[in-house]
């Protein structure tokens, strides 16, 4: 809607802008001009002629033909004479003769008339267009007259009468009033034919051949059923001529009833209106015909105008006067004398105006908003701006409390910088020794390290038995003492030798530009020799020996961390072989040491997590072929190690003890086992448990085979304890009691690997042992064609004769088994039989075995 109406206010504007501003313009140039006469029948001043010239110049003149127009009144109206017309004739004929007339325009009968009369003589016989003539009137001038056309008077008296009804509905008297001149009777004429046609009841009185007086009198009486219809009224009774309007406005002035009228020019005069034959619009219409003609139509060719002449015209201010609601006229009416109204005298401009005017509001909202925002704005702004400036205040003053703060840190630090180095040397050495420590080790030692491409060597010094020192004699020694030996220690040093204590009885030496492993070993030798004469401390008299580990870079290590933990294993070790001792880093003794700490960690859970597993070895009696008995032999099965050989822990597990655990748990597990093999299948399967000299020398030693035999109810006579030759040989002594016991209790006992130490023979005969095991290395021997005496032959003779039982470890092919059966060994067991068997395997094997 908006859209719509924008453009046309703009059109609007601009089209009334160019109203005001350009004259109408006429095409005068381009025609030829064109003699118009136009001849009026009645005089100038009379109101119908005036309207129906004025209408027409003005046609004319705004229309693009150029004419010169002269106008010419018969005067017929107040001279209605032949004489008139004659005086009228010659005046023209002096006028007009000889002027090429192109076209008479006449307003009503008389200039009709006159004009076809003479028109050949006076006006070049130009084609004639009439105006204001009625049908009658017409009818009877133009037989035999050609070369004309116009617009019929339209006088509708019946449309008139129509709406006297319909504003007053029970009208019964017409008093219609007309003159005697031809007009007149022939408008009252009409007025009666439609009185007739509107109700044949209705009374018609008819004022005419009265005096003006009579008139008013008559009308003054008039009842509030009748009303006044003037058809033409332009003489009185006297056959004056008067002025119609000043009539009409003495007769309004009496009259009770409104006054109707069939023709306009009395409109103003106290008269209420009707059906009006219009003089203006009689004059335009005529003027547009005249046009036609002027531009080159044939006169004859153009029809007749018969209607359109006439409107419903009335006077606002009688309709008032008679309370007449505008509501009962018909709708197309137009009002005269209505009270100004602006808005309809200035619709467009009021619309133009309210439009611009609601613009201007909706502009002023918009800008009201964007004001009230802006302010917001302002306040928002204002209020930050106050936000800010508080927090500037609080940050100034901050700053003051920062920079009071600061003032303290600068002094602070400045203490801190005084006290740095005395830190700085705190940090980096031991309180104790005030030697250097092992942060002075990893970062300045370090960084030496790197500036020494060509090599440097670390000792890493650790005092034998210390812990018995602090132990016995109380830490105050221990610490003087480590005193003394960081004393010794220092004597040795020169600008290339840095002492460090690491902690503890720990010490390192780090030499920087050594110069071979042997000038190494030399200064390690020193150090050994300078801690070898006794230390005395208050009353005691101490003697120390240390092991000391040597790693080289760059072989053994580029940085302090790598070279400090491979002189680290390397002492390690030479504590492992006694102590009191030098030993350079290897990666070997790594390796090693890395297995053993591993093997070391993950004992702890095995037990408990099932990883030991106990497989069995049959050991076969060499005359029958028989199943004697089984040797128990242990397994490892460790998740994070691998399945590991008794080879590779066994030795660890008795440094460490953990031996004692396990070999209880294989006897025990073993015992229980081979009972229930033995009863499962009625057999008398003995059993062979590998005993390590740790486990025998546990004083309960004795009490836990016991509890073991009676717990699962074992026969003693098949349990047969196998312990390593040279075990035997070193502890003979003091294991002898034991062996004693065992052997009471009905308990076998085997001497194992027998023929790899370095068995005397005379000792044997004072152990009480029943079983030999021929150890795999002459097993192997038997059939090597190369060896001229047989061990294997010598040990079963030897055996036989101290009535040993004899086993044969190892026994891999048949053509050993055979010779060891042919030379009387007793039992046999080896892979030719049976490999170690786990638990649930060595069933089907029994079961499969054929014997
Ligand atoms: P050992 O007591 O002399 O055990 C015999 C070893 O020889 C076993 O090795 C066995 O598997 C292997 N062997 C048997 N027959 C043959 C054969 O025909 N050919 C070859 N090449 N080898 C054969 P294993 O089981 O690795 O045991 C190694 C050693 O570990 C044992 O030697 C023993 O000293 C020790 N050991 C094993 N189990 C235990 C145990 O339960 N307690 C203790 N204290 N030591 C055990
Ligand atoms: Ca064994
Ligand atoms: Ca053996």
């Amino acid at each position: 809607m908006r859209k719509k109406i924008t453009p046309f206010l703009f059109s609007l504007l601009f089209f009334l802008f160019f109203i005001k501003c350009s004259l109408p313009v006429y095409a005068l140039d381009s025609n030829e001009n064109k003699k118009v006469l136009i001849l009026n029948s009645y005089h100038s001043g009379y109101t119908w002629t005036d309207e129906q010239t004025n209408e027409i110049l003005s046609t004319l003149y705004n229309s693009t033909v150029n004419s010169s127009i002269s106008v010419e009144y018969l005067d017929w109206k107040r001279y209605p004479s032949q004489e008139n017309l004659t005086n009228v004739y010659n005046g023209f004929k002096f006028k007009y003769q000889d002027q090429n007339i192109d076209l008479i325009i006449c307003t009503d009968d008389a200039a009709f008339s006159f004009a076809t009369e003479n028109r050949k003589e006076l006006f070049s016989n130009a084609p004639i267009v009439f105006s204001g003539i009625n049908t009658e009137g017409l009818a009877n001038m133009s037989p035999g007259v050609t070369n004309y056309t116009g617009v019929l008077e339209e006088i509708d008296p019946l449309k008139t009468l129509q709406v006297a009804k319909e504003i007053n509905p029970s009208l019964d008297t017409i008093y219609l009033v007309y003159d005697n001149t031809e007009s007149g009777l022939s408008a009252g004429k009409l007025c009666m034919q439609a009185a007739q046609e509107l109700s044949p009841t209705v009374k018609v009185v008819t004022l005419t051949n009265m005096s003006t007086q009579d008139i008013l009198d008559t009308v003054q009486l008039a009842d509030s059923n009748s009303i006044v219809l003037m058809a033409s009224y332009s003489f009185n009774s006297d056959n004056q001529y008067i002025s119609h309007e000043q009539f009409c406005q003495d007769l309004s002035n009496v009259s009770p009833v409104p006054i109707y009228h069939i023709y306009d020019f009395d409109l103003g005069y106290g008269v209420l209106g009707g059906y009006l034959s219009d003089g203006k619009l009689l004059g335009e219409s005529t003027g547009e015909l005249a046009i036609r003609i002027l531009s080159g139509e044939q006169a004859s060719s153009i029809p007749i105008i018969q209607n359109g002449t006439a409107r419903y015209i009335f006077d606002y201010s009688v309709l008032e006067k008679y309370n007449i609601p505008i509501q009962d006229l018909p709708i197309n009416n137009t009002l005269i004398n209505q009270p100004f109204s602006f808005i309809k005298t200035y619709k467009t401009l009021v619309i133009s105006v309210t439009c611009i005017f609601i613009l201007l509001i909706l502009f002023t909202m918009i800008l009201l908003f964007y004001i009230r925002k802006i302010n917001n704005m302002k306040k928002v702004l204002q209020n930050n701006n106050e936000e800010l400036s508080q927090l500037y205040e609080e940050l100034t003053a901050t700053e003051e409390e920062i920079r009071a703060q600061y003032a303290n840190l600068a002094t602070a630090h400045q203490l801190l910088a005084d006290k740095s180095d005395e830190l700085y040397r705190l940090a980096h050495h031991d309180t104790l020794t005030g030697l250097k420590n092992r942060l002075y080790l990893y970062e300045e030692i370090d960084e030496l390290l790197k500036k020494t491409p060509q090599g440097a060597s670390l000792f890493f010094i650790d005092i034998d038995n210390f812990k018995f020192v602090n132990d016995s004699l109380g830490h105050n020694i221990g610490d003087l003492l480590l005193k003394k030996i960081s004393e010794r220690l220092s004597s040795l040093g020169s600008n290339n030798h840095f002492l460090i204590r690491l902690g503890g009885d720990e010490f390192v030496y780090f030499v920087q530009e050594i110069e071979s492993k042997n000038s190494a070993y030399q200064f390690a030798l020193d150090i050994i020799k300078l801690l070898s004469s006794p230390f005395k401390i208050l009353e005691n008299t101490l003697a120390l020996t240390v092991s000391i580990g040597i790693s080289i870079s760059p072989e053994n290590g580029t940085d302090i961390e790598t070279l400090l933990r491979n002189a680290d294993i390397a002492m390690y070790k030479v504590k492992n072989s006694g102590k009191n001792g030098v030993s350079f880093f290897n990666q070997l003794i790594s390796d090693e040491l890395l297995e053993r700490i591993n093997i070391e960690k993950y004992f702890n859970n095995a037990l408990n997590d099932n990883e030991f597993k106990i497989y069995y070895q049959a050991q076969i009696m060499t005359d029958t072929q028989k199943i004697d008995g089984f040797e128990a032999l242990i397994r490892w099965d460790s998740p994070e190690l691998g399945m590991m050989s008794p080879i590779r822990f066994i030795g660890i597990s008795e440094e460490t003890g953990f031996i004692i655990t396990l070999g209880e748990w294989i006897l025990r597990n073993s015992c229980k086992y081979i009972k229930s093999i033995n009863d499962k299948y009625n057999k008398s399967f003995h059993l062979s448990v590998n005993i390590s000299a740790i486990q025998l020398m546990q004083d309960n030693f004795i009490s836990i085979v016991r509890d073991v035999i009676s717990k699962f109810d074992f026969p003693v006579h098949l349990l047969e304890l196998e312990i390593t030759e040279t075990v035997i040989m070193e502890s003979a002594d003091l294991l002898s009691s034991k062996f004693k016991e065992l052997r009471e209790m009905g308990i076998s006992i085997a001497l194992d690997d027998f023929g790899t130490g370095y068995s005397s023979l005379a000792y044997l005969k004072h152990i009480p042992i029943t079983t030999l095991k021929i150890d795999k290395i002459f097993v192997d021997d038997i059939t090597d064609p190369g060896s001229e005496i047989n061990l294997a032959d010598v040990i079963i003779d030897l055996g036989h004769k101290m009535n040993l039982s004899i086993v044969a470890e190892g026994v891999e092919t048949l053509e050993q088994a055979e010779y060891l059966q042919a030379n009387g060994c007793d039992k046999i067991q080896g892979y030719l039989y049976s490999k170690p068997t786990s638990q649930q395997d060595l069933e089907k094997w029994i079961l499969s075995y054929p014997l």
